[in-house]
């Protein structure tokens, strides 16, 4: 089934001048989307990097229907809920004692937002207004004008650049030029930036770009030196992908202020929480009104988008999903290697349970083209992947079985074979 032609939908990152036919999703389970005539698809790319143990997880649905039976929706300035306190101690619990406080959104864009919010709101509290940012080069941190002035300037924000604020850019650290990374950031940080945001070990929609844990932890240590706040965007990182729970497990990094979303309630219904260090939430902390933390939207802390997130959490308690991370990060690593020394094969690369290759192309010309050919391609064959560029990366649910994930792979395999 399809979108009917007619249809008022307008869809995001989508060019609808390309006549490109839409499927019309019915329902979902684990691994496989699914329209009403039956037709399945695997969904290799966890419905946009959040479904992480899998579509329609019992215990998520379930948490979400006990929730609808008690509270609906709540105004959460001045008033609270259950989900939202226990799913916010929970998360104090498994995170790093220095984060204390959880501030709730709906996206993680605005969670990035909230975190920028936050960290100017500290250095203005303190008597030390700071508004300079510092970036990771080629970075991806949401589509709001604020979180795009804070990610790599490119086509996908062309129209909007006036309005994006100046940041301070590091060179990402490539192969072998991880000093001039180091050095870019001490010496930016000399000059008393207000933050620096970063998504840790591996860059998302930058073209999934991995870089090494001693790195990320060189980077904060040098943010802590200098006294300059060190933000981690774990909106895409957090939850397992990377192999721990959180990317920054794995650098043994604290960063000041963290955002999460995408996994957060196992990628059922949107909600994110930015959480941060005690002196930040006490530089707010006053009997002045003026010093409250001016941010909110309608459904902050949604009480249904809190029972999610809670089950979400009993899953990680409950259920052996460390064990399916590794699993899924050891045979994503064998399917990789098949492909890695292919000719047409370049940059293989994996973190956790990505992976990710490039495909040599001839030239700009044909890389425009190859990007929609190749999704087109992916979904006649059953699989929703959608390439970066050349970039054809596999993000699959913990759930994926080792026959569909197969089907993936072979997919892939197919798709060189054919550009
Ligand atoms: C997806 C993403 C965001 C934005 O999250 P939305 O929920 O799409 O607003 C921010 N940062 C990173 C690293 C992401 O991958």
């Amino acid at each position: 089934m399809t979108q009917n032609p007619n249809s008022p939908v307008w869809h995001p990152f989508t060019q609808h001048g390309l006549g490109d036919s839409i499927p019309l999703i019915s329902h979902a389970k684990d691994s496989k989307l699914y329209d009403a005539e039956g037709n399945g698809w695997i969904d290799a790319i966890s419905s946009w990097w959040v479904t992480t143990h899998g579509h329609s997880h019992p215990r998520i649905m379930a948490a979400i229907r006990a929730q609808t039976e008690k509270l609906d929706q709540l105004i959460f300035a001045g008033w609270t809920h259950e989900p939202a306190e226990s799913l916010a101690a929970e998360l104090v619990r498994i995170t790093p004692d220095p984060l204390t406080r959880v501030f709730f959104s709906d996206s993680g864009s605005t969670s990035v937002e909230v975190a920028l919010k936050m960290a100017l709101g500290y250095w203005y509290n303190i008597g030390e207004p700071r508004s300079h940012i510092l970036v990771l080069e080629h970075s991806y941190h949401g589509d709001t004008i604020g979180t795009m002035s804070v990610g790599e300037r490119g086509v996908y924000n062309r129209a909007w650049q006036p309005l994006l604020f100046d940041v301070g850019t590091i060179p990402f650290p490539h192969d072998g030029q991880e000093q001039a990374t180091l050095d870019a950031l001490e010496a930016a940080c000399r000059q008393k930036p207000a933050a620096f945001i970063v998504e840790p070990l591996i860059l998302g929609a930058g073209g999934m770009l991995i870089y090494p844990a001693w790195l990320l932890a060189e980077m904060r240590s040098i943010c802590a030196r200098h006294g300059v706040l060190f933000i981690a965007d774990e909106v895409m990182t957090g939850w397992g992908r990377t192999g721990t729970r959180f990317a920054c497990d794995q650098a043994g990094v604290i960063p000041d202020i963290v955002c999460l979303s995408k996994g957060l309630t196992g990628g059922a219904i949107p909600l994110a929480v930015t959480l941060c260090i005690e002196p930040i939430f006490q530089a707010h902390f006053s009997d002045d009104r003026g010093r409250a933390f001016y941010h909110s939207s309608s459904y902050t802390a949604n009480p249904i988008a809190c029972a999610a997130a809670v089950a979400n959490l009993e899953i990680w308690r409950d259920e052996p999903v460390q064990q399916r991370i590794d699993a899924l990060a050891d045979a994503q690593a064998a399917h990789l290697a098949m492909l890695s020394h292919d000719p047409r094969v370049t940059n293989p690369r994996r973190l956790g349970t990505i992976a990710a290759l490039d495909i040599a192309v001839p030239d700009a010309g044909y890389l425009s083209t190859l990007t929609p050919r190749l999704t087109a391609f992916y979904r006649d064959k059953g699989v929703l992947l959608r390439p970066l560029g050349n970039s054809v990366y596999v993000m699959p649910p913990y759930c994926i079985t080792p026959a569909e994930l197969a089907q993936v792979w072979d997919s892939i395999a197919a798709s060189i074979e054919r550009v």
